[in-house]
């Protein structure tokens, strides 16, 4: 594996730095605060490409590669983790199932718009009583003539509320369980489908998270995205992507509290000198250094495999479970080091701990990584 980087690789996290930076680095913690969608931010990020990272030109996106894309997602994430995830359920949930499964009419009406950042995307499989088993869900869509009618609710969806267009997932015959569940486009605008309000969380408070509630919601039948009772497959495949880029997600809130952790202990002094001389200080950073390198490790691996047109479910399942840990891990330590001060929303390191606690929890928790990994290695 080659780990230097491309022309074009380094000139999208560039891109991507500078702009989180100037836009997101500034405006983070009120956002947070408030639970503020960022909205301009959104908008602004249009022009730079970054709501179609990997969809090609053709379609409106930038037809960059994996890499880019995780390079993205983790100087945004840096920044402002909840931007990071609007931006990696929107690229990855939202548009990448339709490039990968959606027949030319649906890219043609959905991915363009997509991929230019006109809409938003989001993806809907959880529900309130089926989480890491998927197979356990309720909603329904039955057929109609020319349209299948939804019913159901889905839970804590990222974009909820603002998304333009939302993957479903619903069953289209419950006696087949696992095969009988087919993937829909659905439009915000669509009868029946409304949205619930804004979740009041414990991180990631940018973000909006809602439930979606379908009520004799129609479909077209055109809108079946994939093949008709194939929508968990689909499902496990824009997981698998987005998998990846929540392990990215994680690699930049556990760099932003390592970074701040170096500041910090320069400029706090105990005993007469900084805690940076102190070598307990200075081990902790050495080991968050080298987590934070080896997930990023794992991070390319899988994207470069993904780009090789090679499995990375594994891989990605790796880089999710060990990032994110690694971002808890850091986020601990990093206020621990802060002392009394980093339980203080002044400091960054409150926010990362908070972010970190929730990439743990979705696209799959630590404990079903470590069952999809399980399954693989003892196949
Ligand atoms: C902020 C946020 C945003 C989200 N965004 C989306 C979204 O956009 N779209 C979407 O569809 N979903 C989304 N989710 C849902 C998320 O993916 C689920 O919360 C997650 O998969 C866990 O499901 P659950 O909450 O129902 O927990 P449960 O599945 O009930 O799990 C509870 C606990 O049991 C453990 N557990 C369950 N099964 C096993 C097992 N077999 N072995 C060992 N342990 C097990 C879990 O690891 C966990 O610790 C989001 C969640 C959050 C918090």
């Amino acid at each position: 594996m080659d780990f230097k980087l491309t022309k074009q690789q380094k000139l999208t996290r560039n891109i991507a730095r500078d702009f989180a930076r100037h836009e997101l680095e500034p405006f983070a913690q009120e956002w947070d605060e408030k639970m503020e969608f960022p909205r301009e931010a959104i908008a602004k990020m249009r022009s730079l490409g970054f709501m179609g990272i990997c969809i090609p030109q053709e379609y409106g996106g930038c037809g960059l590669d994996t890499v880019c894309y995780v390079l993205t997602i983790e100087e945004l994430a840096k920044a402002c983790a909840s931007t990071a995830i609007i931006v990696g359920v929107h690229n990855s949930m939202g548009a990448y199932p339709i490039y990968l499964l959606g027949t030319d009419a649906q890219k043609k009406k959905y991915l363009s718009g997509l991929a230019a950042g006109k809409k938003l995307g989001a993806f809907a499989l959880t529900e309130p009583n089926a989480g890491s088993d998927p197979v356990s869900m309720e909603t329904t869509a039955e057929q109609q003539g020319k349209s299948y009618i939804l019913n159901g609710t889905k839970t804590f969806i990222t974009n909820g509320g603002t998304s333009d267009i939302v993957i479903v997932m619903a069953y289209t015959d419950r006696s087949k369980r696992g095969k009988g569940i087919t993937a829909f486009i659905v439009e915000k605008k669509f009868k029946g489908f409304t949205a619930g309000p804004k979740e009041n969380k414990l991180g990631i408070r940018a973000s909006d998270t809602c439930e979606l509630i379908f009520e004799n919601c129609p479909v077209p039948a055109t809108n079946v995205l994939g093949p008709f009772g194939g929508g968990l497959n689909a499902a496990l495949e824009a997981l698998n992507l987005g998998r990846v880029g929540v392990a990215a997600q994680a690699l930049g809130v556990a760099r932003r509290a390592m970074e701040a952790c170096v500041t910090y202990s320069r400029e706090r002094k105990q005993f007469g000198r900084p805690i940076a001389d102190f070598q307990a200080i200075q081990w902790a950073i050495a080991d968050m250094a080298t987590e934070i390198e080896a997930a990023r490790g794992l991070i390319f691996k899988a994207a470069t495999l993904k780009d090789q047109g090679a499995s990375f479910a594994t891989e990605g399942a790796m880089a999710k479970l060990y990032a994110s840990e690694v971002a808890m891990r850091t986020a601990t330590k990093a206020v621990q080091i802060h002392g009394g001060y980093g339980c203080m929303k002044d400091y960054a390191v409150e926010r990362c701990f908070r972010d970190a606690k929730v990439i743990e929890i979705y696209e799959g928790t630590s404990e079903i990584q470590r069952l999809i990994i399980a399954r693989d290695v003892m196949r």
